[in-house]
């Protein structure tokens, strides 16, 4: 790595966390050795990574791992992303601040809130009502007002907003669901866990005149998609 880069992202981490907590403390940790040691370079990925408290987004008694290298239960079966993987598949959507986008699986919201920190406006999908209801209030406590929350199938994505710059799906279907590359606006790309559990791949999908070009990056963990 660059010293030039390095001094740069110390830059960053200072003037982010002027306020130190325990909380904070163990966040740089977390951008430290999780995610730029791991090759993460967005400067704009890393920014929203050290401001958003992802300790907010898990249940309270494990708040104190809540930085930690892992996915942790959020309640209802199912899990928030290890940081890593949250960070990758932001990185690979390639954001501009104008981009509108589609996420599938709110879960705890925290991945919303990522992407909301970068981006315009972000549309997120959960199908799961107790889950759903949680993250739109936790999200609105928190202040974000360019995220909306639908309770619903993710499958059929959410046409009224479509066509969305970009597309993130944090559930794993068995092959891409085509109401998504329907939604997926012309030059935009789309980040999805694709396969039968525990067997599943990251596919970078994306849109250059009218044609789907996918691109296998890593193979992956996530929980199945379901249906209604
Ligand atoms: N992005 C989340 C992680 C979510 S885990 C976060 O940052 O916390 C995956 C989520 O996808 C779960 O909450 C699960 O209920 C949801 N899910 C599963 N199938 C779905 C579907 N068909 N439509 C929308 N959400 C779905």
């Amino acid at each position: 790595m660059s010293k030039i880069f390095i001094f740069f992202l110390y830059l960053i981490l200072i003037s982010s966390c002027s306020i130190q907590d325990n909380y904070t403390q163990k966040r740089v940790e977390m951008v430290k050795a999780q995610i730029i040691t791991r090759g993460i370079r967005d400067k704009e990925v890393i920014r929203a990574m050290l401001r958003v408290e992802r300790h907010r987004f898990v249940p309270k008694h494990l708040r104190n791992f809540a930085y930690e290298d892992r996915p942790l239960p959020i309640g209802e079966g199912q899990t928030i992303s290890q940081p890593y993987i949250v960070a990758l598949m932001t990185e690979l959507l390639r954001l501009n601040p104008q981009d509108r986008i589609l996420e599938i699986g709110t879960g705890s919201g925290y991945q919303a809130a990522i992407l909301a920190e970068i981006a315009k406006e972000v549309y997120t999908v959960e199908i799961l009502p107790t889950l759903a209801e949680r993250a739109k209030n936790l999200l609105e406590d928190l202040g974000y007002k360019n995220i909306r929350v639908k309770c619903g199938d993710g499958y059929l994505g959410w046409p009224e907003y479509a066509p969305f710059e970009a597309i993130i799906v944090t559930c794993a279907p068995e092959h891409i669901p085509q109401p998504l590359i329907t939604q997926l606006a012309e030059g935009g790309r789309m980040v999805i866990p694709v396969g039968k559990f525990p067997y599943q791949k990251l596919l970078l999908v994306e849109k250059k005149e009218g044609k789907i070009k996918k691109k296998e990056i890593i193979p992956v963990l996530f929980v199945p998609m379901l249906r209604r």
